[in-house]
C-alpha cells in the first residue's frame, strides 16, 4: 500500500509538469527496444540438423532472422533476449557475441539470453568452411542488440498463455526398445507462453512466444525457418510494425506431425500463430488471462557440472539462466536439446498460486546434443544415446534451477500492488 501511494504521488507530480502523452509514457513501467536482421547465408553452405545431407543448400524458401528485444526496468537494469532461426547456439557463437555486447553495451553475460529455434534448414555455421558466415553472423547479432538498445522507449508488458497441438511425442516403446516414431500417448507441453510489448498507445511492438517442438517438418536443401519461421512471418504480416520472436522450448523429444511436405510446415505455423492470437485476445474475463507484467528485472546465469557414466570424460559445464520480471514471469533458459520432462517438472515444482508464471525454454546459450531426463535416459532410445550421461543429470539441473530462481527473489516493497 505504501508503494502504491508513493507511485501515485510521483505520477501526479509528473502529470502536472508534462504534456499529456509524455506524462502517459513516463508512467509506463518499462522501456523496450526491438530489432531484427536477416541472417540467411548469401552463398551456398552446408546445412545443419540431419546427418544425411552432404550437398549445400540450393535455395531459399524463407529468410532466416536474428531478432532481439532489450528490456529496461525502472532502475535502469537491462536484459537482451535474442532469438535465432538456427540449429542451436554454439558455445563459440555465444562467447563471441557476449564478449562484444559486454564491451560495447555493458551487458553482462547473465543479462544476455540467446535462444535458437532448432530449424533443421539453417546453416552448419560451426564448420571450417563457414568461417566467413560465422563472422558475419556474430556481427549481425551484435548489431541487433545495439539497435534494440538505441530503440528503447516506454512500453507496457503483459503475459498470457494459450495452447497448440502441433507437437507430438516421438518416443514410442516397442519390442526392441524405444523407437523414433509418433507417440500420441507420450508426454507433451502444448502451452504457448506469450510476452507482449506494447507502446503507450496500446499498439503491439513485439511478441515473444514459446513452443516445445522440433523444427523438423522438412529436410530439403532450402533455407527456411520451418513452422516457427512461418508462425513469426504470419504474425508479423497480421500485425504490421510488430516483430514476432520465437523462443524454443523443451522440445527435444517432440516432433511436428504430419511432416515432409512444405504445406504442413505452413499449417503448423498458422496453428501456432493462431494460438498466439488466442493468448493476445483480451476479452476472456480474468486478469490472469492477460497478466500485466511489472518490474523489477532480476537475472542470473550459472553452470552446473554434469558428469558422464564413462571414465576420464571431463564434466560438462551446463548453463542455466533465469530472468525474473517482477512477481509476474520467471523465464528459465536451459542449454541445448532438453526433453519435455524438464519443462513439465519445473513448471509444476516452481509455480505458486501468487507467484510468477513459469516459462521454461530449451536450446539456449549452448548447443551440444540432447539432455534426457532420468526417465528418458533409463528408457533408452535416440535422445538417450547422444552422450553417455550419468543418470543424476536431471537432479543436478533441477537443483541448479531451484538455486538460481531462489536467488531472484523480489521483495514485497518492490512489488507494485494491484
Ligand atoms: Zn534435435
Amino acid at each position: 500500500m505504501r508503494y502504491t501511494i508513493v507511485v501515485a504521488i510521483v505520477i501526479a507530480a509528473v502529470a502536472r509538469t508534462l504534456p499529456a502523452d509524455e506524462s502517459q509514457e513516463s508512467a509506463l513501467p518499462w522501456k523496450a527496444g526491438v530489432a531484427s536482421i536477416v541472417i540467411t547465408p548469401e552463398r551456398p553452405l552446408r546445412m545443419a540438423g540431419y546427418g544425411g545431407r552432404t550437398d549445400p543448400a540450393d535455395g531459399t524458401v524463407q529468410d532466416l532472422f536474428a531478432k532481439c528485444v532489450t528490456f529496461e526496468d525502472q532502475q535502469g537494469q537491462r536484459v537482451a533476449v535474442i532469438t535465432l532461426d538456427l540449429i542451436g547456439v554454439l558455445a563459440e557463437l555465444r562467447s563471441a557475441v557476449v564478449e562484444q555486447v559486454s564491451e560495447k553495451y555493458k551487458l553482462p553475460p547473465q543479462a544476455v539470453l540467446m535462444n535458437a529455434s532448432h530449424t533443421h534448414c539453417g546453416p552448419a555455421y560451426g564448420r571450417d568452411d563457414a568461417k566467413d558466415y560465422f563472422e558475419q553472423l556474430t556481427q549481425k547479432i551484435v548489431r541487433v542488440v545495439g539497435e534494440s538498445i538505441e530503440r528503447l522507449q516506454p512500453v507496457t508488458l503483459s503475459y498470457s498463455v494459450a495452447r497448440a497441438s502441433v507437437a507430438m511425442n516421438r518416443r514410442t516403446p516397442s519390442a526392441t526398445g524405444v523407437v523414433n516414431h509418433p507417440n500420441p500417448f507420450g508426454p507433451v507441453d502444448h502451452s504457448v507462453p506469450v510476452l507482449s510489448v506494447r507502446h503507450a498507445d496500446g499498439e503491439l511492438q513485439a511478441v515473444i512466444f514459446g513452443y516445445a517442438c522440433h523444427n523438423t517438418t522438412m529436410g530439403f536443401l532450402k533455407w527456411y525457418g520451418d513452422y516457427a519461421g512461418y508462425a513469426q512471418e504470419y504474425l508479423e504480416a497480421d500485425h504490421p510494425g510488430m516483430t514476432a520472436l520465437f523462443m524454443m522450448g523443451c522440445g527435444g523429444d517432440q516432433n511436428p506431425y504430419p511432416r515432409s511436405e512444405l504445406k504442413f510446415a505452413k499449417h503448423h505455423g498458422r496453428t501456432l500463430a493462431t494460438a498466439v492470437e488466442a493468448a493476445l485476445e483480451v476479452n476472456q474475463g480474468t486478469l490472469r488471462h492477460q497478466r500485466p507484467v511489472n518490474g523489477p528485472l532480476r537475472f542470473a546465469l550459472d553452470t552446473v557440472d554434469l558428469n558422464f557414466a564413462v571414465k576420464n570424460r571431463p564434466d560438462f559445464a551446463y548453463p542455466v539462466q533465469a530472468i525474473r520480471f517482477g512477481n509476474d514471469v520467471t523465464l528459465i533458459a536451459l542449454g541445448t536439446e532438453v526433453v519435455v520432462d524438464y519443462s513439465l517438472r519445473l513448471k509444476s515444482e516452481l509455480s505458486r498460486p501468487e507467484g510468477p508464471a513459469i516459462w521454461v525454454a530449451g536450446y539456449s546459450n549452448v548447443y551440444s546434443g540432447y539432455i534426457p531426463s532420468r526417465r528418458v535416459l533409463l528408457e533408452g532410445g535416440y535422445e538417450a544415446r547422444s552422450r553417455p550421461w550419468h543418470p543424476d543429470l536431471e537432479e543436478r539441473i533441477v537443483k541448479k534451477v531451484h538455486d538460481i530462481v531462489g536467488q531472484l527473489k523480489v521483495t514485497r516493497d518492490e512489488r507494485p500492488e494491484d
